[in-house]
């Protein structure tokens, strides 16, 4: 049985084999953040010392993330002021009092009292 119509030629390109070697996708660019455009100077109390951290991202967003990320690892350690003078016999911070004739003092409360650090 003859058919008259010829196949069709499929056109098989033979296409050409990947090459096993294909470039990789670099999971990471190469370019070391010349210029980063964002960057944040954070001032941190370490053992004691006090540390100045440089976050550098090129993304803000991810930078603030990370800031708060070491914010929340190096919570800030108040320290009291002169406004707020700790007890030098307890150790604890004292109330400012102002007494009727204007005078001053600071005091905290103790399971004896009142203590104004004397
Ligand atoms: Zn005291």
């Amino acid at each position: 049985m003859r058919d008259g119509l010829p196949a069709p030629t499929v056109a098989l390109a033979p296409s050409q084999p990947t090459p096993a070697l294909s470039q990789p996708a670099p999971a990471v660019p190469s370019t070391p953040l010349p210029e980063a455009p964002a960057s944040i100077n954070v001032h941190l109390e370490l053992a004691g010392r006090q540390v100045q951290l440089t976050l550098r991202d090129s993304d803000e967003g991810r930078l603030l993330a990370r800031l708060e990320a070491v914010l929340q690892r190096f919570p800030l350690v108040v320290k009291p002021t002169d406004e707020t003078p700790q007890c030098p016999k307890h150790g604890v911070v004292m109330k400012l009092n102002h007494g009727k004739d204007g005078s001053t003092w600071h005091s905290h409360k103790t399971a004896d009292g009142w203590c104004k650090g004397k």
